[in-house]
């Protein structure tokens, strides 16, 4: 019977950036556990609905998903104008994630995040190699972007439900005056 010193702990940040990294270790044979905690989605329906789509990952993929529900949306909006707000929103999700991933003796912790295009790649893996030396537990890079779209094609066959922002409330803000925008845009068109 395997241990969790078998395994990775595999950060996950929703269900349909974690269709291909978990599609890949699986592949690989490589055992992992998925472990959910995202604090500052906004709103707490949305965030609600992130969690049972990665649970419906998790059952359909057959792997464990370890859920840390610790919402603070709340607390979050000090951050919302900040710049580094995504350096702060890592940080929580990783610190998290390797103090887990250490107290439980896993074998290493990489992260759903290195999935995507629109996140800050290098970030990600300066704060995930920082948290790695503090917990003494290895950072498992994998350069998954260029199967970005292949996940999210996937995702959608899958039925998994696909966001339209990044999750928090200042990600939510810009795509709701990017559509506003862009209603504009085409009324202003249509009116010659
Ligand atoms: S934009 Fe995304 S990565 Fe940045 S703070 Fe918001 S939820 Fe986090």
């Amino acid at each position: 019977m395997s241990t969790n010193k078998d395994k990775l702990l595999l950060h996950v940040c929703c269900g349909p950036c974690a269709v291909y990294p978990t599609k890949f270790l699986q592949e690989q044979k490589i055992q992992f556990d998925g472990f959910f905690h995202n604090p500052n989605i906004h709103p707490a329906s949305e965030y609600s609905k992130r969690l049972e789509n990665a649970k419906k990952l998790a059952d359909i993929r057959d792997f464990n998903l370890i859920v840390d529900e610790e919402y603070f949306e709340d607390l979050w909006l000090e951050y919302v104008d900040v710049p580094t707000r995504c350096k702060k929103c890592y940080t929580i999700r990783f610190e998290k994630a390797f103090k887990y991933a250490s107290n439980n003796q896993y074998k290493g912790v990489t992260t759903s995040l290195l999935v995507s295009p629109y996140q800050q790649h290098e970030l990600i893996i300066k704060i995930a190699n920082s948290f790695s030396k503090q917990y003494n537990i290895p950072f498992v890079y994998y350069d998954f972007r260029p199967h970005f779209r292949e996940g999210q094609a996937e995702a959608k066959e899958l039925g998994l439900y696909r966001q339209k922002y990044c999750g928090c409330l200042s990600s939510f803000e810009d795509k709701l005056t990017f559509d506003i925008n862009k209603e504009l845009r085409k009324e202003e068109k249509a009116n010659g």
